[in-house]
């Protein structure tokens, strides 16, 4: 078998097709059967070894996350997952990895009923780039822009786990921390649940204060108060690296994925009831203000600036 086959042979999945795919993996392009009345949203990203995942990484994993950030974009527009693309950049042609990369893969997109339905496959250093489409009620996408003064702000899990795993070797065998790295778990149902209820939503892969900095600015230079004690971190981070040090990488670290989302205090209950019908922690964690940036205060704690993103530094 030569190597289009064996790459045909493993993304090219008829089973996993949707009735939105007219004509999926194996002509020049796909072709989708689209709902009308609804508008789409297409979102990005890509992942190149040594910067966004470790080489040493197994390979479902990367899978996994190559897809989860891109769902995890989708759920903070607010939209329903329907098809992807995968455009891969490959050193070498090597089966056993390429199978356990499509398995991390397939298993999250039969999860959230995403279909493969095209890609790439070209030689080079490794590089994994997948493009998500969904859709939405019309005007019906969360935006960063749309937070209101007084709007109380929420984040849907802990903060802070996937940096703390890339703190040392101790923490990245840490089977929590290190699911929080290498498993996030992207919060589509949540996202669509928030559509008609949030004024505006992100998903923190830069931090949280970087990313809620983007919805401020977007909402027209608001502010926000950020309540310290309310902040959920994950309990092993702060056993290994102290509250301080858990509370900075929850404040300033990247590739939570979970979402930060606002929304008008009066719809505070309808929240609640939509966290526990979903079976999905949600967590008040301060207000959106008027004026004056964003601080965060509480546990001793008491910061007035925004630190600048999250820079991505891999061990080993
Ligand atoms: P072309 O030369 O016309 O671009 P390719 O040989 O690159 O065609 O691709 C053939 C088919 O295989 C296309 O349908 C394409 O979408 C699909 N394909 C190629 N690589 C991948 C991949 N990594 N994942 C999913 N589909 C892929
Ligand atoms: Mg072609």
């Amino acid at each position: 078998m030569d190597e289009f086959e064996l790459i045909d042979q493993i993304f090219h999945r008829p089973e996993e097709s949707t009735p939105q795919v007219a004509l999926g993996i194996g002509d020049d392009g796909a072709v989708l059967n689209v709902t009308v009345g609804k508008q789409s949203v297409v979102v990005m990203d890509t992942l190149v070894a040594g910067v966004h995942f470790l080489d040493s990484q197994p390979p479902d994993s990367i899978g996994h996350r190559a897809l989860a950030v891109n769902l995890s974009d989708i759920a903070a527009m607010g939209s329903v997952p329907r098809w992807a693309t995968l455009s891969l950049t490959l050193p070498e042609v090597n089966g056993d990895w390429l199978n356990g990369f499509a398995d991390g893969f397939f298993d999250l997109a039969h999860r959230h009923e995403v279909a493969l339905v095209g890609g790439d496959t070209t030689a080079g250093p490794l590089a994994v780039s997948v493009t998500v489409g969904g859709e939405v009620e019309p005007e019906g996408a969360l935006r960063r822009a749309g937070a209101r003064p007084g709007d109380f702000v929420y984040l849907s899990g802990p903060i802070g786990g996937a940096a703390a795993a890339l703190s040392s070797t101790e923490a990245y065998g840490d089977p929590d921390l290190k699911r929080a790295l290498c498993w996030p778990q992207p919060r589509t149902a949540l996202g669509m649940a928030l559509g008609s209820i949030a004024h505006s939503a992100i998903d923190i892969s830069d931090g949280l204060l970087a990313d809620l900095g983007h919805i401020l600015k977007a909402s027209g230079n608001l502010g926000a108060k950020i309540e310290a004690d309310k902040l959920p971190l994950f309990e092993q981070a702060v056993a290994l690296l102290g509250y301080p040090g858990a509370l900075e990488l929850a404040l300033g670290g990247g590739d939570d994925y979970e979402l930060c989302f606002t929304a008008p205090e009066k719809r505070h209950q309808e929240i609640l009831a939509t966290g526990h019908r979903l079976d999905q922690d949600l967590f008040w964690i301060g207000r959106i203000t008027e004026h004056g940036g964003c601080s965060v205060h509480g546990n001793g704690i008491s910061l007035d600036t925004v630190s600048p993103g999250y820079q991505h530094v891999w061990p080993g």
